[in-house]
């Protein structure tokens, strides 16, 4: 089969691979609808997973079903599903003892495609566990929709999460690409009242206004922590929800935080050894500023409830796909868009 690989980092390239097999509680699945990711870029370009050869890139996905393993109960050949970015191993002590699925066999383990085993960018591809890892797409939902869930509408409510956002609080979104949008959207569905977007694309700012942001601050303008504490008289944020930008926007995080807020980290920093936290600004110890980060949920029961908000109107992520593009061989292009980010991108889909 053919399939789209990271051929060492900085390079890209098709390669042939063999088709996966399937084990007993797994399915093998041809993809329907792709979606690059800036994870991609972060895998390919600056080596953020190590050396890497030929491994398929990719992790947003919906497909059919082309096979599933003897011992699946739930799903059959010909079934259109969502597969979650994050697929964990659902059967280990770690999740007895409660450690969060995204890390049931070690950190970060939950993250298998295109990371410890072959990506979604291929004809087909493998999923473990196909009873509790996918979802069927509902009937009435389209193929862009769909494939926002795996990974950027997961992700963004993630955010939300982990920041607790509450009812009628201020609550500070960093970063509104498609993952800091989809923090906006969840931010206004948990309630919050004044709420900021911190991006420079008007675009995304105007996406941003769409999915319930109230306050648009663009970081190119000055300095955002001054930014916002002008705008709240000085009190700051109750929560703030970090996706996007470098290892200082975290720091920003801290200052932009109440005493007592919560800070919900999806962002992945690429770079240097520590993340540094301001010591006054962290009540030199003892603000009560929580610093939560993680890794998005997956499986089976996420992707349904996520499915859930979109069927029952709460909110589309269809309005983050600003590109669509129809065969396997444009992935090359929607990568190459993630790559570079011109003003209009917020995210491409390739139909297949
Ligand atoms: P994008 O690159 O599309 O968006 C990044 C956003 O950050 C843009 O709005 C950009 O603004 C903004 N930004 C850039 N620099 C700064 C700065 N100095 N201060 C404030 N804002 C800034 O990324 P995605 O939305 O695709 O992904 C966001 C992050 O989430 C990535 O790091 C990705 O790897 C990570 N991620 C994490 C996951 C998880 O499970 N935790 C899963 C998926 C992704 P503009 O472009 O308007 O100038
Ligand atoms: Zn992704």
């Amino acid at each position: 089969m053919r399939a789209f690989a990271m051929l060492k980092i900085g390079q890209t390239g098709w390669i042939e691979k063999e088709r996966p097999g399937c084990g007993m509680l797994d399915a093998v699945v041809k993809p329907l609808a792709l979606a690059p990711c800036t994870s991609d870029i972060h895998t390919v370009y600056e080596g953020a997973l190590g050396q890497r050869h030929n491994l398929v890139l990719g992790h947003e996905a919906v497909g059919e079903i082309v096979e599933v393993g003897g011992e699946v109960k739930d799903f059959k050949a010909g079934d259109k599903v969502i597969v979650p970015a994050i697929t964990p191993n659902w059967r280990t002590h770690a999740i007895e003892e409660g450690v969060p699925p995204q890390h049931s066999e070690g950190m970060l383990s939950g993250w298998k495609f295109s990371n410890i085993k072959d990506g979604v960018f291929s004809e087909f591809f493998h999923v473990n566990d196909a009873d509790m890892n996918l979802a069927l797409i509902p009937e009435g939902m389209t193929l862009p929709q769909a494939v926002m869930l795996p990974d950027m509408v997961t992700t963004g409510f993630h955010g939300v999460e982990l920041a607790k956002v509450e009812f009628g609080s201020t609550v500070a979104v960093i970063g509104i690409g498609p993952v800091g949008l989809m923090c906006v959207a969840g931010a206004a569905l948990r309630g919050a009242a004044r709420l900021f977007a911190v991006g420079s694309r008007p675009l995304c700012a105007e996406t941003a206004r769409q999915y319930g942001a109230t306050d648009i601050i663009n970081y190119k303008n000055g300095d955002i922590v001054e930014q916002i504490m002008d705008a709240t008289g000085g009190h700051g944020a109750d929560h703030v929800i970090v996706a996007g930008g470098p290892s200082e926007v975290l720091e920003q995080a801290v200052r932009i935080c109440k005493p007592g807020g919560v800070i919900g980290n999806v962002n992945y920093f690429g770079e240097g050894e520590f993340l540094r936290i301001p010591r006054e600004a962290w009540g030199v110890g003892m603000s009560h500023k929580q610093i939560n980060g993680g890794l998005t949920p997956g499986g089976r029961v996420r992707m349904e409830r996520m499915a859930a908000l979109v069927m029952h109107q709460r909110f589309d992520p269809g309005k983050l796909v600003t590109h669509t593009f129809h065969g396997l061989q444009h992935l090359e292009d929607g990568l190459e868009l993630m790559h570079h980010k011109p003003a209009d991108i917020i995210k491409p889909v390739i139909l297949i």
